[in-house]
Parts: C-alpha cells; sequence; structure tokens
C-alpha cells in the first residue's frame, strides 16, 4: 500500500490527485487491474470530476455549501456537522482501472481529494489490486 499526504489550505477545496495516483502506480510498477484510492478521515473525501473548467470544482463546491450550510441548527458539539455530511456523500473511497500502467480515466476526468473540514494535512491510502 502506498500513502498520499495532500495538504489543504481552505475549508472547502477540491486538489487534483490525479498525477500523484499516476505516480504511485507507476513506480510500484503495477501495470493491470484496479488502484483503490481511500481516504481515512470523516470530513473528508474522493471523487472524479472534470478537469478542464475550472469553474465546475467551484460550483460544485459552491452546490455543496448552499445545499449543506456550516451552520444549520446540527447537534455535533464539534461544530463540523456540514464536513462530515458532505464526507458521507462525496464518499471516503473510490477505484479506478490501471490498463498498460496507465490510470484508465476519461478525457476530461481527474481524481480529486475533497477536503471538508481544512486547512490540515490528510493522508490518502491507495491500494492496487491486479
Ligand atoms: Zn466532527
Amino acid at each position: 500500500m502506498e500513502v498520499i499526504s495532500v495538504k489543504t489550505n481552505q475549508r472547502n477545496q477540491f486538489v487534483d490527485i490525479t498525477d500523484r495516483v499516476q505516480s504511485a502506480v507507476t513506480s510500484a510498477g503495477f501495470r493491470d487491474g484496479i488502484v483503490c484510492v481511500f481516504v481515512p478521515h470523516t470530513t473528508a473525501g474522493v471523487t472524479i470530476n472534470e478537469n478542464a473548467d475550472p469553474d465546475v470544482v467551484f460550483d460544485v463546491l459552491n452546490a455543496l455549501s448552499k445545499t449543506y450550510p456550516e451552520h444549520a441548527g446540527y447537534r455535533h458539539i464539534e461544530g463540523n456537522s456540514d464536513s462530515h455530511v458532505k464526507s458521507s456523500l462525496i464518499a471516503p473511497s473510490l477505484t479506478v482501472i490501471v490498463q498498460d500502467g496507465l490510470l484508465k480515466l476519461g478525457t476530461w476526468q481527474s481524481i480529486y481529494f475533497t477536503e471538508f473540514d481544512g486547512p490540515r494535512t490528510r493522508q490518502l491510502w491507495v491500494k492496487m489490486i491486479g
């Protein structure tokens, strides 16, 4: 298993980690199978979305914040229930096909680490299964 460390600098932020996942696959010499990217945190996640127009990420974050505002009468004493809700909706893991040593993603797709309670230093666990 490989570990990727991600440092975020905003409370809500998408970080493109495609190159870092590809580097983990390449350095492991992994050629064919699937790679699982897992986020061991309860206020973050991982997703795939468009990498061409940065306004897409802005709009997704904006839609999540409008739908799940930071303060909305939550009970959780830590004050970050919106972060927990977004983490569950986005999900803590995903899998991508690896073919001939390359992540098999669509032309406009990138893998994003999704921060919902930053800034923080986070970990991602990457497991290759062939
Ligand atoms: Zn909490």
